[in-house]
This record gives structure tokens, C-alpha cells and sequence, in this order.
């Protein structure tokens, strides 16, 4: 499985970026195909799709073929300004929110509960927990638990690194301004990242409360620095990352200085000073925490070295401007052990190459400034490989079947690697590098 990339690509040699453009454009609109199995199977992970359709298309420099105002207009539905309001209207129907469903069933016990015994209560207990566990598809935990091993990389972490949820925290009262995945899923981090970069890449931050949105990231920090996707309690610390890049972008992540003399309603603070509604020094104490001793991190302390996870934890780390919290030589060394003879890269030792691994592996080494420990160019010709010659898009392995995520991150790892005619991608940000710059510009002030 490790036969070296051919020489001869074919038609493959160059990335057929007009093809690429037609097969994301094909997904224009995705909310509207709400017959069609695929996409509702697929629902739960529609922002996070959405984004990388979004952001393939800004590395092409194609962004303006896409519908962006109806996209920003979906993602304005998708967003929960309060606590415990329904989704969508028009998207949600038949399904209740967590309270309203527990509240039905807390109803029909009341009926009984003067004559309620300990046995009654443990017999709600195991019915509301059935009702949790055991019908995905008409309750909203379900869509949760569906929602968090939804995509390849999340599969595969749940399987190999013995992420998520956790005994010891509890779900916790639902707080306004996260975004759910589509009108019809609950608030989670993942969705919420993806729904601020998509407003960045339309600089369109400006119809939402960052303030909101901030305070909901700041819900679901735990004790112990590390983060929860949502209010049920799965920690992972690609949920760090989604906290500090979504601070960072709405620029809450680091709290700006405190004004000269204190507020007032005569002198309010300037409209340019933002809390921070996180402990930052303890988050970066728990992704410290989770490092290896070959220089890699998993998704909770103690977990396998995955390429994914040090992109997230190295991502977080430089936004923390904690990059000395890593051992760079040893992990670089790591990452670069990641190339196989293909000239593609893995995700772990011992597994195969995967053009998703293009960016997990090389945008943690550019952010440590390592990007030329890798051979480049044999990198580049095993993404050009993956490619579909006749419909677009890119797939993880030569000649499997293309998505929208290996399209994305392969085309942004070569955007990394410098490919001619790409617009440059930040490593960091996940970001345009010149959306980057306009948001350090609105803020007046660089190093964020
Ligand atoms: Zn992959």
C-alpha cells in the first residue's frame, strides 16, 4: 500500500482547479436538499462542510462564485442567541429542545408524584436516559452524540484515542450564542468555529453579538482548563482549538487592556475593549498536559500522539502565544516521520498516508516554522494523484472516492506548500491569510 506515487501523473499532474471549482459548487445551497438521504445523513456536519466547500473555493479564488449571501443568511438560522430557544422554526419541526422533551417528561411524572416511590424515580430516570440513548433520530442528544463521531477524522478519534464523554462533568445549563451545525441541530463548538470563519471569510462578524458568543465558549471551559463541544460533556482538545480560534477571530481571546479610569455610564468603556470569559493560562495548562512523550498530543491527557490532534494543540498554543510549550525539535521530528514512501502523509505510525494528513501534519510544521522538514514536492505529487480527473475534487488515497473534506485540505496543503496560483491559506486560522490580516487590521492592533 506504500507503492510510491508514479512519475507519470497524466492529467493529474497539474490540480485541475476548474474541475475542483464545479464539484464544491455542486454543494451550493446544500440546506435546501432536505430530501435527499445523503444530505440529511449528513446534516449534522453541515457547517463544518460548508466551511471547507468556503474556504476550497477562497484557495482557488473562486469564493465570489459562490452564493455568500445566502449562506450568511442560513448561518444567521443556525445561530442560538438564546438560551434554550428552539431551532429554527421552519427548520424544526417535530423536533423538541433538551428542556422542552425532559419538561414533557417531568409533566407526566408530576402527575404521579405524590404517589412517586424511589422505584418510580428510577424508572424516570431510566426512561429519560432511554430517551436520550436510545432514539437518535427524534431527539435532539441523539443528533449530538451523531453530531460528535460524525466525520472521518472524528471517527477515527473516538475509535484510537479513547476521547470522549467524561464521567465527571456534567451537562450544564444551556447558555445563548453558540451555533448548531444546521437550523435543526443544538449548539456545539465544532459548528460554531465553522460559523464565525465563514462570517470572517465574508466579513460579515458585524451581524452578530461576539460578545454572546464569546460567553457561550466560556460555558463550556471545565474546571480543569480543557473544554467541552457542548453542554453534554465530551472533552477533546480539538474543542480548545474551536474556543481560541473562535475567540481570536471575534477577538476575545486575549482581554484588552483596562481603560485608564474606570467605567461609567459618563465614560463607558471603549467600544474597542473585550472581556475574556475563559481562563487562558489554565486551558494552555491542560493542552500542556496532554503532550507526549514523543513531542505529539492526543485528545485528553494520556492519549495516543495523533497528527490531528497536534494541529489543534499547536493551532491553539500559537494563538495562546505559548509556542514554548512545545518541544518543536521533537515534534517536528515527529510530524516529519509522518511522510511515507508515497510521498503522503499519516496521521499516526504504522497507518497509511491520507491527503486529509497534508494539512493536520504541514500546517503545525509551518507554524513551527519546520514546513521544509517534509520533501515537498513528493508531497505534492501525491495530492495532485488523489485527484478525480473527470468530476473534481480530491480523495484521501489515489482513485477512492472524492469529498468535500479531502478536496479542502488538500488543496490548502498545497496552498502551503506554495503552489503557484492558490491564494495563501494561514496555518494557524485556517483562514484566508488576507481575511487574517483584515481582522488584525479592524482591531488596530497585530499579534492576536
Ligand atoms: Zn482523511
Amino acid at each position: 500500500m506504500d507503492a510510491r506515487t508514479p512519475k507519470d501523473l497524466g492529467l493529474r499532474s497539474k490540480l485541475l482547479v476548474d474541475k475542483h471549482a464545479a464539484y464544491v459548487k455542486s454543494f451550493n445551497r446544500i440546506w435546501e436538499g432536505t430530501d435527499s438521504l445523503e444530505f440529511v445523513a449528513t446534516e449534522h456536519f453541515w457547517m463544518s462542510g460548508i466551511y471547507w466547500g468556503l474556504s476550497a473555493m477562497a484557495i482557488l479564488g473562486r469564493l465570489d462564485e459562490m452564493d455568500g449571501e445566502a449562506v450568511v443568511q442560513w448561518i444567521l438560522r443556525c445561530w442560538r442567541p438564546d438560551p434554550m430557544a428552539k431551532a429554527s422554526p421552519e427548520g424544526n419541526k417535530g423536533i423538541m429542545s433538551i428542556k422542552e422533551t425532559l419538561n414533557e417528561n417531568s409533566a407526566l411524572t408530576a402527575t404521579t408524584k405524590a404517589a412517586a416511590t424511589a422505584a418510580d424515580n428510577a424508572e424516570m430516570a431510566a426512561a429519560e436516559a432511554d430517551l436520550r440513548f436510545n432514539h437518535p433520530l427524534d431527539h435532539p442528544y441523539g443528533a449530538l452524540s451523531f453530531n460528535s463521531s460524525s466525520s472521518e477524522y472524528e471517527k477515527e478519534h473516538c475509535r484510537c484515542l479513547g476521547g470522549g464523554v467524561r464521567s465527571d462533568v456534567r451537562p450544564r445549563q444551556y447558555i445563548g450564542g453558540g451555533f448548531g451545525a444546521s437550523e435543526r441541530n443544538d449548539p456545539h463548538l465544532l459548528a460554531t468555529c465553522s460559523a464565525v470563519q465563514i462570517l470572517a471569510l465574508y466579513d460579515r462578524l458585524h451581524l452578530v453579538d461576539a460578545d454572546k458568543i464569546a460567553k457561550y465558549v466560556g460555558s463550556l471551559q471545565n474546571d480543569d482548563g480543557s473544554f467541552c463541544g457542548d453542554i453534554w460533556g465530551e472533552v477533546d482538545t480539538r474543542f480548545t482549538y474551536c474556543a481560541f480560534l473562535t475567540l481570536s477571530i471575534l477577538n476575545h481571546l486575549h482581554p484588552s487592556s483596562p481603560p485608564s479610569s474606570p467605567s461609567s455610564p459618563l465614560h463607558p468603556l471603549p467600544s474597542s475593549t473585550h472581556a475574556s470569559y475563559i481562563n487562558l493560562p489554565l486551558a494552555c495548562q491542560f493542552i500542556a498536559r496532554c503532550r507526549n512523550f514523543d513531542g505529539g498530543f492526543g485528545c485528553t491527557p494520556g492519549a495516543e500522539s495523533h497528527s490531528g490532534q497536534v494541529f489543534t494543540c499547536v493551532a491553539a498554543l500559537s494563538l495562546a502565544h505559548r509556542l514554548d510549550l512545545l518541544d518543536i525539535d521533537l515534534l517536528s521530528w515527529w510530524l516529519a516521520e509522518r511522510q511515507t514512501p508515497s510521498g503522503g502523509l499519516n496521521g499516526r505510525p504504522e497507518k497509511l498516508q491520507d491527503v486529509c494528513y497534508s494539512w493536520w501534519c504541514l500546517s503545525s510544521l509551518s507554524a513551527m516554522g519546520r514546513l521544509h522538514w517534509v520533501d515537498r514536492e513528493e508531497l505534492k505529487r501525491f495530492i495532485l494523484f488523489c485527484q478525480d480527473e473527470e468530476d473534481g475534487g480530491i480523495s484521501d488515497r489515489p482513485d477512492d472516492m472524492v469529498d468535500v473534506y479531502h478536496t479542502f485540505f488538500g488543496i490548502a496543503g498545497l496552498s502551503l506548500l506554495g503552489e503557484e496560483g492558490l491564494e495563501a491559506f494561514d496555518p494557524v486560522w485556517a483562514l484566508p491569510t488576507k481575511v487574517v490580516e483584515r481582522l488584525r487590521r479592524g482591531r488596530g492592533r497585530e499579534g492576536e
